[in-house]
Formats: C-alpha cells, sequence, structure tokens
C-alpha cells in the first residue's frame, strides 16, 4: 500500500531550532512511523546524501540552508514493556518531549530519570550526546534503542554496550553519524530506587526546602527550579544551552593550573582525571555579556551563547571561536562545541 509523506519543500526551520537561526529545508519531512522511514529509503528523489534527523532542534547550530532532506522525528509513545526482579522497561517513541517523558515516569511511579527534568529536546536525541545534568546521565538507566539505518533500509537494535556512552557522547557522533534514525529508545528504571543528590547545588536546594528524604517527585521539582533560575529560556532568546563541553584534563594538568589559578572551578573523575567548568574559564577571559554582532554570550551563564536577534548560524560560531581561541591562549586548555555542526 502506497504511503502518503507529510512533505513540505523549501520550509523556514527557524521556528525548529532554539537557536532560532533562520535556515532553509529544501525538503522537511515530519516523521510518524518506521513506514515513513522506508518509504524515504526506497524513494529515489528522497534518499539523498544530504540528510538531518532533527529532533527539537535545541542541540544544532545550523550553519547555512540544509539542501537536501530535513527528517523531523515526531513519532509517539510511551508504553511499559516489560519487567524483572530489579527493574521496570519504559519504551518512549523518538518524537516524545524528553521533559514530558521524565514526567510521565515519575508520575506511574517510575523513578530513575528525574535529575534529567527540564532538559530541552526529544526522547530520540537524548542517546546523542547521553544527555546529562546534575550527577545524572541518560545512560544511567538507558537499556536499548531501535534505529533505521538509511544505509541497508533495516531495523537495528543497540544494547547499551554497543553504543559508546560518553561525557556527552556516543556513537551515534562518530561511526553511525548521519547513517540513522533513532525510532524507539527503551529505559531500565530501578525498582529499589535512592535519590541521587551527588550534585552539591541539587542537595543544597533539597536543604533550603527543609527535604531530607526526598521522592523523585521531590527531586524534579528542585532541578526545574534550579533551571529555570539559571539557564535562559529558548522561547525569549535564542540558545542552545551549554555551548562548550567541560574540559577534561589530567591530574597534572589540573594542579598546575590550581597553581596559578586558586579559584580554578575542577571536578574529580573517577578514572583519576579532572573536568574543568568551562564556565569559569570563559567568564575569567571577561567574555560573560559581550556580544560579536548579534551572537552575544548570556550575561549571567558564560557558558551560554545566544541569539541576540536575527544572528547567522556563521556569526554564532566566530563567537565561539574568539571564546575558544581566547580560552587557549590564557588557559592552554582547549574547548569544543557541544551542539552538533550542520
Ligand atoms: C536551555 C537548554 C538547556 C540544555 N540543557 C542541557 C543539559 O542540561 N544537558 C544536556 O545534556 N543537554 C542540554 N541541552 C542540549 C539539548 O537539550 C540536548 O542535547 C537534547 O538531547 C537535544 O535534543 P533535540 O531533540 O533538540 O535534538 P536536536 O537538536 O534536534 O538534534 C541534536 C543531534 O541529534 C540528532 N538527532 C536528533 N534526533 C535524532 C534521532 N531520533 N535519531 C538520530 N539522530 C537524532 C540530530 O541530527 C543532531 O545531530 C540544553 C539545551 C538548551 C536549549
Amino acid at each position: 500500500m502506497a504511503i502518503s509523506l507529510d512533505i513540505r519543500h523549501d520550509q523556514s526551520l527557524r521556528d525548529l531550532n532554539t537557536f532560532g537561526i533562520d535556515v532553509k529545508a529544501a525538503t522537511l519531512l515530519r516523521v510518524t512511523s518506521i513506514d515513513d522511514l522506508k518509504a524515504v529509503c526506497a524513494a529515489p528523489t528522497l534518499n539523498v546524501i544530504r540528510r538531518l534527523v532533527l529532533g527539537g532542534g535545541s542541540n544544532l547550530l545550523l550553519l547555512g540552508d540544509v539542501d537536501g532532506l530535513v527528517l523531523q522525528m515526531a513519532n509517539l509513545g510511551i508504553a511499559v514493556t516489560g519487567e524483572d526482579e530489579q527493574q521496570v522497561f519504559v519504551t518512549a517513541q523518538a518524537g516524545e518531549n524528553w521533559h514530558r517523558f521524565v514526567q510521565w515516569t515519575i508520575d506511574h511511579g517510575f523513578p530513575g530519570l528525574e535529575n534529567l527534568s527540564l532538559i530541552p529536546g526529544s526522547v530520540g536525541a537524548s542517546p546523542i550526546q547521553n544527555i546529562g545534568a546534575y550527577g545524572s546521565e541518560m545512560a544511567d538507566c538507558f537499556h536499548s534503542l531501535r534505529a533505521f539505518d538509511f544505509d541497508s533500509g533495516e531495523m537495528l537494535s543497540l544494547a547499551k554496550k554497543d553504543c559508546g556512552f560518553g561525557y556527552r557522547d556516543s556513537v551515534f557522533k562518530h561511526a553511525l553519524r548521519d547513517r540513522i534514525a533513532i525510532v524507539d529508545v527503551t529505559f531500565a528504571l530501578p525498582k529499589r530506587w535512592q535519590p541521587n543528590l551527588r550534585y552539591a547545588e541539587l542537595a543544597t536546594e533539597m536543604a533550603a526546602r527543609g527535604i531530607a528524604d526526598p521522592t523523585a517527585k521531590d527531586i524534579s521539582d528542585a532541578v526545574i527550579a534550579i533551571r529555570s533560575r539559571k539557564l535562559p529560556d529558548p522561547a525569549k532568546i535564542g540558545n542552545a544551552g551549554s555551548f562548550f563541553k567541560n574540559p577534561v584534563v589530567t591530574a597534572e594538568q589540573r594542579n598546575a593550573l590550581l597553581a596559578k589559578y586558586p579559584s580554578l572551578v575542577s571536578y574529580a573523575q573517577a578514572d583519576g582525571s579532572y573536568k574543568l567548568a568551562a564556565g569559569w574559564l570563559i567568564d575569567q577571559c571577561g567574555w560573560k555579556g559581550k556580544s560579536i554582532g548579534a551572537a552575544g554570550v548570556h550575561e549571567k551563564q558564560a557558558l551560554v551563547l545566544v541569539n541576540r536577534g536575527g544572528a547567522s548560524g556563521g556569526e554564532i560560531l566566530k563567537l565561539a571561536k574568539a571564546i575558544r581561541d581566547d580560552v587557549y591562549a590564557s588557559f592552554g586548555v582547549l574547548l569544543e562545541p557541544e551542539p552538533v555542526l550542520v
């Protein structure tokens, strides 16, 4: 049976990326099923070389028009798909909004993802950079995913060990980049749940609220409150959250920097390395609140680059490069962008 695809041509992507960059897609397809993806693969006019799979557009910097096919993942559904003695398995379709999914799990009595409340974007994108916040990352509760492989036209199933999860990293940023569309993700949520208050700011917020024995909902509420205070709302000013990853350095490098800069902010990692606070490095170079053209550094968060109105992707990138060069010249540490440059 022929499938009718929801296709539009020459479409602005301005409202489909949180930076609000005004570029166009030659072809935009709303994907609501695996059959849509199979139809793309089978159609010679659609199975083009340039292809961009899009979720909520909250971790992208669009540098120009996409002269090909943009597939906007819009397949929906959340279901409990199994359990064993230790965990409940919940599967969400890629097009589900991440925060709404986290709230669904909490409301249905399946804790585990509460520290990741209010991260923008879709469920399907959550494995791409192994989203993380407040002492937790998606990989902690990840079980498996299914993806459509454009090369073979077949579905792939990937377990956690196949995904190469690291700090804001996965196989989807490397070997599988541009090759697959994640269709659904299954999470293993613990039956014997323990609150995770390792992140100092979260523990402080909980103490300030007078909550000694928090539920997952208490943690989610606290995370939402902290994030709403700290991070600019993309609906008000275009941004993609943290623009740079926190650089990871050896203990030697960190100790040398600490001797020179006693207020250096760093976090010890399990393997003996240290994560440096990229925001602190940028702030020390005097970039907070500065702008180049319509591209700016947020007044409160040096790590967040913003579109002050009508900035192009190239302008944001120019600002990012200037910051990267300054930080390198001052500290000898190279910052890497967190969003995907397209
Ligand atoms: C205000 C703000 C705060 C943020 N805070 C955090 C934070 O605390 N922690 C954090 O980790 N991130 C954070 N982010 C970044 C962002 O929210 C996450 O990276 C999120 O997972 C991106 O989801 P998305 O659907 O918007 O992806 P998009 O921006 O649409 O896509 C990002 C990448 O994933 C690919 N992709 C998207 N969907 C699929 C799919 N179904 N299959 C295959 N590839 C796909 C795209 O091709 C692209 O390469 C923040 C962003 C903003 C704007």
